[in-house]
């Protein structure tokens, strides 16, 4: 605007931009009867000024929450001064179809609001103008970034292949459970077990084959477990449980259940049907290791017996 402009002149100017301008502009009374709704509000209401001229919002916009919106307009009247919502708070006031072309992944556009006073030429405020920002872009950015930040940390515990917790992940559960035996001496079992003769598997079928077998071994003996139970890959072909409150009469019986069910289990794969058998040791939590890793090496220790006696049997640590 420039000093030789009329005032009419100016202020025609001002509406025409009040009109186009990429936020959302409303002006309501106390009562909540619409006064102004610019370019923005009809665009994306498919709601025209004239429509809704005088008319109280929520009749037009009944999902709008009534109780919070009076109650934020009256501390607005009251206090005369600005109130902001982000759509961290509230993802939308006005429920808006998502129109971006890119972004397009959210359905709602995504809202920030504020609300100021305005106030007549005697300081009263009689009516409130309501801004409503599209901020979709930043919503779904951000969004984005903590779904996959969840992934992330999601696949930095598992293993990629079968889905089971990957070592370093499990070793710090075995490691927890020892610490809570110590302090409440509860029962609890560790397992190890190990796909027998897997090298010849791996050489007769080759190693997708091999790969289907491992996805068969995780899925059969995660069916066969409780919820509380730990199931995690250890090494190539070496997977380690732990059985809370469990003596070694029940982890045996767990054990053997699994055992089985994997004898008589016939994976299908494109290189054709692979029976295969595992051998497993156990070692129920004494207070003779002094630290989780000292109970890993009875298990393992009891494993190793269990492969040296013949394979596709059990073994417990005395
Ligand atoms: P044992 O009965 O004594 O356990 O014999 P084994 O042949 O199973 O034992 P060994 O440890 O000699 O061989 C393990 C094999 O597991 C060797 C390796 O190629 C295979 N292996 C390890 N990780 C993977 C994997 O992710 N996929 C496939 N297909 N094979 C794997
Ligand atoms: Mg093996
Ligand atoms: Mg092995």
């Amino acid at each position: 605007m420039t000093m030789n402009e009329t005032a009419p002149q100016s202020l025609h100017w001002m509406m025409d931009m009040l009109e186009s301008v990429e936020v959302g502009l409303v002006v309501l009374d106390l009562e909540f009867r619409v006064h102004l709704w610019n370019g923005f509000m009809e665009n994306h209401s498919g709601i025209s000024a004239n429509t809704i001229h005088n008319r109280v919002l929520f009749d037009l916009f009944p999902d709008i929450p009534r109780d919070w919106l009076t109650r934020k307009a009256d501390a607005v009247a009251l206090l005369n001064t600005r109130a902001f919502t982000s759509w961290e708070q509230r993802p939308y006031l006005f429920r808006f179809r998502n129109t971006r072309p890119i972004t397009g992944t959210e359905d709602y556009m995504f809202q920030n609001l504020t609300i100021s006073p305005l106030a007549d030429a005697n300081g009263n405020v009689e009516k409130l103008c309501l801004m409503v920002y599209d901020v979709t872009d930043i919503a779904t950015n951000k969004r984005a970034l903590e779904r996959a930040n969840a992934q992330l940390s999601r696949l930095s515990m598992t293993d990629r292949l079968t889905g089971l917790l990957n070592r370093a992940t499990w070793e710090n559960l075995v490691d927890a459970e020892f610490e809570r035996f110590r302090r409440y001496g509860q029962n609890t079992s560790l397992v190890l077990f190990d796909i027998d003769a897997f090298k010849s598997v791996n050489d007769r079928y080759g190693h997708l084959a091999g790969d289907e077998v491992l996805r068969h071994i995780a899925i059969t003996t995660k069916n066969l477990l409780r919820q509380s139970d730990s199931l995690g890959r250890y090494g190539g072909e070496e997977f380690g449980i732990i059985l809370p409150e469990t003596d070694v009469e029940g982890a045996r019986t767990i054990c053997e259940r699994i055992r089985e069910v994997i004898e008589r289990s016939e994976v299908q794969t494109s290189a054709g049907r692979i029976r295969y058998t595992i051998s497993t040791g156990i070692a129920q939590l004494t207070q003779t290791p002094k630290n989780y890793m000292k109970w890993m090496q009875q298990a393992d220790d009891a494993l190793y017996a269990a492969k040296s006696s013949g394979r596709n049997r059990i073994v417990v640590h005395q």
